[in-house]
Protein backbone atom coordinates (compact mmCIF):
# COMPACT_ATOMS: atom_id res chain seq x y z
CA UNK A 1 0.00 0.00 0.00
CA UNK A 2 1.26 3.68 -0.82
CA UNK A 3 1.06 5.34 2.44
CA UNK A 4 0.23 9.04 2.40
CA UNK A 5 3.85 9.76 3.14
CA UNK A 6 5.06 7.83 0.31
CA UNK A 7 2.99 9.51 -1.87
CA UNK A 8 4.22 13.03 -0.75
CA UNK A 9 7.49 11.68 -1.62
CA UNK A 10 6.88 10.29 -5.04
CA UNK A 11 5.36 13.39 -6.05
CA UNK A 12 7.55 16.29 -7.33
CA UNK A 13 5.98 19.51 -6.04
CA UNK A 14 5.24 22.49 -8.95
CA UNK A 15 7.24 24.81 -6.85
CA UNK A 16 6.58 26.61 -3.84
CA UNK A 17 3.20 28.24 -3.07
CA UNK A 18 4.22 32.23 -2.65
CA UNK A 19 3.37 32.36 1.21
CA UNK A 20 0.81 35.35 2.41
CA UNK A 21 2.25 38.00 4.25
CA UNK A 22 0.93 37.19 7.93
CA UNK A 23 1.71 38.65 10.98
CA UNK A 24 2.27 36.12 13.91
CA UNK A 25 0.94 37.45 17.26
CA UNK A 26 3.65 37.09 19.94
CA UNK A 27 2.62 36.90 23.33
CA UNK A 28 3.95 39.32 25.74
CA UNK A 29 7.37 38.62 25.99
CA UNK A 30 7.72 40.21 29.99
CA UNK A 31 8.83 37.60 32.28
CA UNK A 32 8.89 34.65 29.55
CA UNK A 33 12.47 34.48 29.47
CA UNK A 34 12.45 35.54 26.05
CA UNK A 35 14.25 38.72 26.54
CA UNK A 36 17.12 37.41 28.87
CA UNK A 37 18.96 35.23 26.54
CA UNK A 38 21.13 32.67 27.27
CA UNK A 39 25.07 33.30 27.58
CA UNK A 40 25.58 32.29 24.28
CA UNK A 41 23.23 35.17 23.18
CA UNK A 42 20.18 32.69 22.24
CA UNK A 43 16.31 32.91 23.33
CA UNK A 44 14.31 30.29 25.29
CA UNK A 45 11.48 29.71 27.02
CA UNK A 46 11.62 28.58 30.77
CA UNK A 47 10.41 25.74 32.22
CA UNK A 48 7.11 25.36 32.39
CA UNK A 49 6.36 27.06 29.24
CA UNK A 50 5.80 25.98 25.84
CA UNK A 51 6.69 27.56 22.09
CA UNK A 52 3.87 27.76 20.08
CA UNK A 53 3.60 29.30 16.72
CA UNK A 54 1.94 32.26 18.21
CA UNK A 55 4.80 32.83 21.14
CA UNK A 56 5.17 31.07 24.47
CA UNK A 57 2.49 30.14 26.36
CA UNK A 58 2.39 28.70 29.93
CA UNK A 59 2.06 24.49 29.44
CA UNK A 60 -1.30 24.80 31.85
CA UNK A 61 -3.14 26.75 28.55
CA UNK A 62 -2.45 23.71 26.57
CA UNK A 63 -5.70 22.17 27.36
CA UNK A 64 -6.67 19.11 25.46
CA UNK A 65 -3.78 17.98 23.04
CA UNK A 66 -3.30 16.05 19.79
CA UNK A 67 0.28 15.47 20.54
CA UNK A 68 1.04 13.64 16.85
CA UNK A 69 -0.75 15.63 13.81
CA UNK A 70 -0.01 16.97 10.23
CA UNK A 71 -0.98 20.33 9.39
CA UNK A 72 2.01 22.25 8.26
CA UNK A 73 1.73 20.74 5.31
CA UNK A 74 -1.77 21.22 4.14
CA UNK A 75 -0.37 24.26 1.45
CA UNK A 76 1.26 21.21 -0.56
CA UNK A 77 -2.31 20.13 -1.42
CA UNK A 78 -3.19 23.44 -2.80
CA UNK A 79 0.09 23.41 -4.64
CA UNK A 80 -0.94 19.23 -6.02
CA UNK A 81 -4.70 20.63 -6.58
CA UNK A 82 -4.43 24.55 -7.37
CA UNK A 83 -7.83 25.00 -8.85
CA UNK A 84 -10.05 23.22 -6.29
CA UNK A 85 -9.51 25.81 -3.64
CA UNK A 86 -9.54 29.01 -5.95
CA UNK A 87 -6.44 30.55 -4.14
CA UNK A 88 -4.04 30.62 -0.75
CA UNK A 89 -7.51 32.39 0.56
CA UNK A 90 -9.91 30.62 -0.21
CA UNK A 91 -7.79 27.67 0.65
CA UNK A 92 -6.70 28.80 4.28
CA UNK A 93 -10.20 29.85 4.69
CA UNK A 94 -11.51 26.30 4.35
CA UNK A 95 -8.56 24.91 6.56
CA UNK A 96 -9.76 27.52 9.52
CA UNK A 97 -13.51 26.59 8.73
CA UNK A 98 -12.65 22.63 9.33
CA UNK A 99 -10.39 23.60 12.23
CA UNK A 100 -12.82 25.56 14.32
CA UNK A 101 -14.89 22.70 13.79
CA UNK A 102 -12.09 20.55 15.88
CA UNK A 103 -11.81 23.43 18.33
CA UNK A 104 -15.33 23.47 18.41
CA UNK A 105 -15.28 19.37 19.50
CA UNK A 106 -12.82 20.27 22.78
CA UNK A 107 -9.45 20.13 21.25
CA UNK A 108 -7.39 23.00 22.43
CA UNK A 109 -4.03 22.32 21.01
CA UNK A 110 -2.69 20.33 17.89
CA UNK A 111 1.13 19.59 18.02
CA UNK A 112 2.30 19.45 13.84
CA UNK A 113 5.08 16.92 13.73
CA UNK A 114 6.11 17.71 10.06
CA UNK A 115 9.51 18.77 10.04
CA UNK A 116 11.29 20.53 6.99
CA UNK A 117 11.73 17.61 4.71
CA UNK A 118 8.15 16.45 4.23
CA UNK A 119 6.60 20.17 2.84
CA UNK A 120 6.39 21.62 6.25
CA UNK A 121 5.43 25.23 5.26
CA UNK A 122 5.67 27.26 8.61
CA UNK A 123 3.65 30.54 7.56
CA UNK A 124 0.26 28.38 6.74
CA UNK A 125 0.55 26.90 10.41
CA UNK A 126 0.82 30.13 11.87
CA UNK A 127 -1.86 31.58 9.69
CA UNK A 128 -4.50 28.93 10.37
CA UNK A 129 -3.44 28.35 13.96
CA UNK A 130 -4.10 32.48 14.07
CA UNK A 131 -7.94 32.41 12.58
CA UNK A 132 -8.34 29.16 14.35
CA UNK A 133 -8.01 29.88 17.58
CA UNK A 134 -5.97 26.55 17.73
CA UNK A 135 -2.89 26.27 19.91
CA UNK A 136 -0.08 24.63 17.23
CA UNK A 137 3.15 23.41 18.12
CA UNK A 138 5.51 23.31 15.61
CA UNK A 139 8.92 20.94 15.53
CA UNK A 140 12.30 20.52 14.16
CA UNK A 141 14.07 18.14 13.12
CA UNK A 142 13.71 15.39 10.07
CA UNK A 143 11.13 12.79 9.04
CA UNK A 144 13.49 10.94 6.71
CA UNK A 145 17.04 11.05 6.42
CA UNK A 146 19.39 9.42 3.21
CA UNK A 147 19.22 7.08 1.18
CA UNK A 148 15.91 6.36 2.32
CA UNK A 149 15.04 9.99 0.72
CA UNK A 150 17.87 12.27 -1.09
CA UNK A 151 16.70 15.94 0.47
CA UNK A 152 19.65 18.23 0.95
CA UNK A 153 20.32 18.05 4.12
CA UNK A 154 21.46 20.99 6.10
CA UNK A 155 24.02 19.07 7.60
CA UNK A 156 25.48 15.28 8.17
CA UNK A 157 27.34 15.75 11.17
CA UNK A 158 26.10 15.42 14.78
CA UNK A 159 26.76 19.02 15.65
CA UNK A 160 25.49 20.46 12.31
CA UNK A 161 22.46 18.82 12.89
CA UNK A 162 22.42 19.85 16.21
CA UNK A 163 23.16 23.48 15.85
CA UNK A 164 20.12 23.72 12.73
CA UNK A 165 17.44 21.94 15.21
CA UNK A 166 18.60 24.69 18.05
CA UNK A 167 18.48 27.46 15.40
CA UNK A 168 15.02 26.57 15.09
CA UNK A 169 14.32 26.36 18.54
CA UNK A 170 15.89 29.11 19.07
CA UNK A 171 16.00 32.05 16.49
CA UNK A 172 13.00 30.55 14.31
CA UNK A 173 11.69 28.48 11.18
CA UNK A 174 12.19 29.83 7.60
CA UNK A 175 13.25 33.03 7.83
CA UNK A 176 10.41 33.70 10.51
CA UNK A 177 10.10 34.31 13.89
CA UNK A 178 8.16 31.14 14.50
CA UNK A 179 10.19 28.72 16.57
CA UNK A 180 10.17 24.87 16.99
CA UNK A 181 8.33 23.77 20.33
CA UNK A 182 9.39 19.89 19.88
CA UNK A 183 12.05 17.58 18.27
CA UNK A 184 10.40 14.92 16.24
CA UNK A 185 13.44 12.42 14.34
CA UNK A 186 11.75 9.36 12.12
CA UNK A 187 13.60 5.99 12.45
CA UNK A 188 11.86 3.88 9.98
CA UNK A 189 12.95 0.73 10.99
CA UNK A 190 13.72 -1.61 13.54
CA UNK A 191 17.96 -0.56 14.06
CA UNK A 192 18.85 3.13 12.85
CA UNK A 193 20.82 3.90 9.98
CA UNK A 194 24.01 5.15 10.30
CA UNK A 195 22.37 8.65 9.45
CA UNK A 196 19.33 8.38 11.38
CA UNK A 197 21.86 7.55 14.55
CA UNK A 198 23.58 11.23 13.61
CA UNK A 199 20.21 12.66 13.27
CA UNK A 200 19.23 10.81 16.65
CA UNK A 201 22.28 11.78 18.59
CA UNK A 202 21.83 15.72 17.19
CA UNK A 203 17.94 15.27 18.74
CA UNK A 204 18.95 14.60 22.04
CA UNK A 205 22.00 17.02 22.04
CA UNK A 206 19.46 19.96 20.99
CA UNK A 207 16.81 19.08 23.41
CA UNK A 208 19.18 18.95 26.48
CA UNK A 209 20.28 22.45 25.05
CA UNK A 210 16.94 23.60 24.72
CA UNK A 211 14.82 21.68 27.50
CA UNK A 212 12.28 21.02 24.19
CA UNK A 213 11.05 17.08 24.32
CA UNK A 214 11.48 14.73 21.80
CA UNK A 215 9.03 12.70 19.72
CA UNK A 216 10.18 9.04 17.53
CA UNK A 217 8.88 8.23 15.00
CA UNK A 218 9.26 4.47 15.53
CA UNK A 219 8.90 0.92 13.65
CA UNK A 220 6.69 -0.69 17.11
CA UNK A 221 6.07 -3.49 15.45
CA UNK A 222 9.69 -4.70 15.08
CA UNK A 223 10.57 -3.23 18.88
CA UNK A 224 12.43 -0.32 17.92
CA UNK A 225 11.88 1.90 20.39
CA UNK A 226 14.66 -0.79 22.70
CA UNK A 227 17.36 -0.33 20.03
CA UNK A 228 16.76 3.55 19.90
CA UNK A 229 16.54 3.69 23.42
CA UNK A 230 20.23 2.50 23.75
CA UNK A 231 21.64 5.23 21.85
CA UNK A 232 19.51 7.94 23.27
CA UNK A 233 20.49 6.64 26.98
CA UNK A 234 24.32 6.53 25.61
CA UNK A 235 23.90 10.27 25.25
CA UNK A 236 22.50 10.69 28.74
CA UNK A 237 18.78 11.18 27.57
CA UNK A 238 16.04 11.67 30.32
CA UNK A 239 13.27 8.90 29.00
CA UNK A 240 10.92 11.24 30.34
CA UNK A 241 11.02 13.96 27.89
CA UNK A 242 11.21 11.44 24.72
CA UNK A 243 7.93 9.43 23.31
CA UNK A 244 8.14 6.66 20.61
CA UNK A 245 5.02 7.16 18.75
CA UNK A 246 3.11 4.90 16.24
CA UNK A 247 3.53 2.13 19.43
CA UNK A 248 -0.32 0.94 19.35
CA UNK A 249 1.37 -0.96 15.62
CA UNK A 250 3.17 -3.71 18.06
CA UNK A 251 0.35 -4.95 20.49
CA UNK A 252 3.15 -6.51 22.90
CA UNK A 253 2.52 -5.75 26.30
CA UNK A 254 6.22 -7.05 27.49
CA UNK A 255 7.17 -4.42 24.82
CA UNK A 256 5.02 -1.65 26.03
CA UNK A 257 5.59 -2.14 29.55
CA UNK A 258 9.54 -2.35 28.94
CA UNK A 259 9.97 0.85 27.67
CA UNK A 260 7.03 2.51 30.03
CA UNK A 261 9.42 1.07 32.89
CA UNK A 262 12.32 2.88 31.93
CA UNK A 263 10.57 6.02 31.50
CA UNK A 264 9.55 6.50 27.88
CA UNK A 265 5.92 7.61 26.83
CA UNK A 266 4.05 6.08 24.18
CA UNK A 267 2.41 7.45 21.27
CA UNK A 268 -1.27 5.44 20.69
CA UNK A 269 -1.42 7.31 17.20
CA UNK A 270 -2.67 4.45 14.63
CA UNK A 271 -5.45 3.00 16.45
CA UNK A 272 -7.75 3.57 13.34
CA UNK A 273 -5.19 1.48 11.46
CA UNK A 274 -6.37 -1.49 13.22
CA UNK A 275 -9.72 -1.21 11.42
CA UNK A 276 -7.82 -2.01 7.70
CA UNK A 277 -8.08 -5.80 7.15
CA UNK A 278 -4.71 -6.19 6.57
CA UNK A 279 -2.76 -3.58 8.86
CA UNK A 280 -1.93 -5.40 12.32
CA UNK A 281 -2.83 -5.52 15.45
CA UNK A 282 -6.63 -5.07 15.50
CA UNK A 283 -8.60 -1.78 16.36
CA UNK A 284 -9.43 -3.97 19.50
CA UNK A 285 -6.57 -5.31 19.97
CA UNK A 286 -4.94 -1.51 20.05
CA UNK A 287 -7.44 -0.32 22.51
CA UNK A 288 -6.70 -3.39 24.89
CA UNK A 289 -3.45 -2.55 25.39
CA UNK A 290 -3.87 1.14 25.85
CA UNK A 291 -6.47 -0.16 29.08
CA UNK A 292 -4.23 -3.05 30.63
CA UNK A 293 -1.16 0.09 30.49
CA UNK A 294 -3.73 2.55 32.20
CA UNK A 295 -4.80 -0.69 34.74
CA UNK A 296 -0.73 -1.14 35.32
CA UNK A 297 -0.41 2.20 36.51
CA UNK A 298 0.90 3.77 33.49
CA UNK A 299 -1.70 6.28 32.37
CA UNK A 300 0.92 9.26 33.15
CA UNK A 301 2.95 7.34 29.66
CA UNK A 302 0.05 7.08 27.35
CA UNK A 303 -0.50 9.91 24.22
CA UNK A 304 -3.31 9.69 22.52
CA UNK A 305 -3.71 11.16 18.57
CA UNK A 306 -4.10 10.06 14.91
CA UNK A 307 -1.35 10.90 12.69
CA UNK A 308 -3.73 12.62 10.69
CA UNK A 309 -2.73 14.43 7.74
CA UNK A 310 -5.16 17.58 7.46
CA UNK A 311 -4.48 18.80 4.63
CA UNK A 312 -5.40 15.31 3.11
CA UNK A 313 -9.33 16.21 3.94
CA UNK A 314 -9.32 19.11 2.25
CA UNK A 315 -8.38 17.49 -0.95
CA UNK A 316 -11.36 17.29 -3.97
CA UNK A 317 -13.58 14.29 -3.54
CA UNK A 318 -12.17 12.59 -6.75
CA UNK A 319 -8.51 12.29 -4.83
CA UNK A 320 -10.54 10.97 -1.80
CA UNK A 321 -9.48 7.35 -2.25
CA UNK A 322 -6.09 7.15 -1.59
CA UNK A 323 -6.56 10.01 1.34
CA UNK A 324 -8.67 7.28 2.81
CA UNK A 325 -5.69 4.88 3.09
CA UNK A 326 -4.41 5.97 6.11
CA UNK A 327 -6.56 8.69 7.60
CA UNK A 328 -9.77 7.80 9.72
CA UNK A 329 -12.91 8.90 8.07
CA UNK A 330 -13.18 10.93 11.34
CA UNK A 331 -10.05 12.82 10.33
CA UNK A 332 -8.63 14.49 13.88
CA UNK A 333 -11.80 13.77 15.64
CA UNK A 334 -11.59 10.05 15.75
CA UNK A 335 -9.70 10.10 19.47
CA UNK A 336 -12.70 11.78 20.62
CA UNK A 337 -15.16 10.29 18.58
CA UNK A 338 -14.28 6.81 18.36
CA UNK A 339 -11.14 6.06 20.26
CA UNK A 340 -12.21 7.89 23.85
CA UNK A 341 -15.62 6.78 23.82
CA UNK A 342 -14.46 2.57 23.36
CA UNK A 343 -11.86 3.34 26.30
CA UNK A 344 -14.61 4.81 28.31
CA UNK A 345 -16.97 1.34 27.45
CA UNK A 346 -13.78 -0.70 28.74
CA UNK A 347 -13.71 1.41 31.91
CA UNK A 348 -11.28 3.99 31.54
CA UNK A 349 -12.57 6.50 33.85
CA UNK A 350 -12.88 10.51 32.86
CA UNK A 351 -9.92 11.26 35.38
CA UNK A 352 -7.57 8.65 34.07
CA UNK A 353 -8.48 10.13 30.03
CA UNK A 354 -7.82 13.96 31.29
CA UNK A 355 -4.41 13.03 32.51
CA UNK A 356 -3.87 11.25 28.81
CA UNK A 357 -5.18 14.47 26.87
CA UNK A 358 -4.50 17.19 29.38
CA UNK A 359 -2.13 16.52 32.16
CA UNK A 360 0.56 14.63 30.37
CA UNK A 361 1.08 17.16 27.12
CA UNK A 362 1.03 19.73 30.10
CA UNK A 363 4.32 18.12 31.66
CA UNK A 364 5.46 16.84 28.20
CA UNK A 365 5.61 19.91 26.53
CA UNK A 366 6.48 22.50 29.03
CA UNK A 367 10.18 22.90 28.66
CA UNK A 368 11.93 21.21 31.52
ZN1 LIG B 1 3.32 11.56 11.72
Amino acid sequence: MTTRREFLLQTTAAGVVAAASLRIAHAARAGTGEDSGNKDGSQAAPAGVVQTVLGPLDASKLGFTLPHEHVAEGAYYLNKWPKTWGGRAEFVAKAVAKLKVIKAAGISTIVDLTPYDVWRDIRFLGEVSRKSGIHMIACTGQRFLPPITHVPMPARTISGLTEFFIKEIRQGIDGTSVKAGVIKIGIVAKKPTRLEEIGLRATVRASKATGVPIRVHTDAANRAGESIAVILENEGMNPARVSFDHSDDSGDMDYFLGLVRRGYSLGMDHVHRGFMPKLNPSFERRVKCIKLLIDAGFADKIFLSQDSEFGGSLIPENAKEWRDTIDPSEGMLFVTRKLIPRLTRLGVTDQQIRTITVANPKRFFGRS
